[in-house]
């Protein structure tokens, strides 16, 4: 469990480590190249021994999990998986955000649940955020995959659900943002980054505020980007966290 300055939490907390690339977003992965700078393996590995870091954390804040890999990866066990949701709600004064690329995995982790037929049992944790990632208009499906699994097969139904468009690479075109809680906007950062153009991201704005979506504007790209929301044109100057209320209605 590690503080971190990520503007949108507070601390980062990685149960599982190690990942494998998917799509355009993964080329620069911050965390293969952390591994590779310290000379750690990019393997999956699972790491039991931090499940009970959650105890330390502070009332009231906010954690990423797994900011070094992929909860949802096909090599992450669902009994692990399961593991890190019992940690998380033993946890119930503290927010739990996670972010995914492989969203139709999500409900993998009920294969390894004996319910007895009560879907009580199976529902993913009140407490944690579940977000995608999407970089550009060729994975949107996965917006569509995170309402599935909040509205059709509702094992995230109590849980906010977000997209992360982060690091955004290309326009995403219009959106269907029905049902989501909060859209983060982000560039890419570091000697390789790609550039965001803010007419990307306006467009994005614009259809959230269309939507009633919150937003956190958190960063515009660049060698090292400054979080700093006073350096950003004005109209960009926007974070929020998800409403508390989020109007069921919209889906009727
Ligand atoms: S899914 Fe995330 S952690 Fe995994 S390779 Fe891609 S960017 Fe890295």
């Amino acid at each position: 469990m590690n503080r971190t300055g990520i503007s949108w939490t507070d601390f980062t907390w990685n149960p599982v480590s190690g990942c494998t690339k998917v799509s355009e977003g993964c080329k620069f992965c911050y965390a293969e190249a952390w591994s590779r700078r310290w000379h750690r393996p990019f393997e999956v590995t699972l790491h039991p021994e931090k499940l009970g870091e959650v105890r330390k954390i502070p009332p009231g804040s906010k954690v990423f999990v797994n900011s070094m890999s992929d909860l949802f990866h096909p090599k992450v066990p669902p009994n692990f998986t399961v593991k890190v949701f019992r940690a998380i709600e033993s946890r119930p004064d503290v927010t739990f955000q996670i972010l995914t690329k492989r969203p139709e995995l999500i409900g993998a982790y009920t294969s390894s649940i004996d319910s007895g037929g009560d879907f009580e049992e199976l529902l993913a944790p009140a407490n944690a955020w579940f977000g995608v990632s999407v970089e550009n208009i060729h994975h949107k499906d996965r917006i569509a995959w995170l309402r599935h699994f909040k509205y059709e097969w509702p094992l995230l139904q109590l849980s906010k659900i977000f997209v992360s468009f982060e690091p955004l690479l290309g326009g995403v075109g219009k959106l269907n943002l029905k049902g989501i809680d909060w859209v983060v906007i982000g560039g890419e950062s570091g000697p390789h980054h790609r550039p965001m153009k803010l007419e990307w991201a306006r467009n994005i704005v614009k259809q959230a505020k269309e939507q009633g979506v919150a937003v956190w504007m958190k960063q515009l790209g660049g060698m090292r980007p400054g979080g700093n929301l006073e350096d950003f044109p004005e109209d960009l100057r926007i974070r929020e966290f998800p409403h508390e209320m989020k109007v069921m209605e919209a889906l009727k």
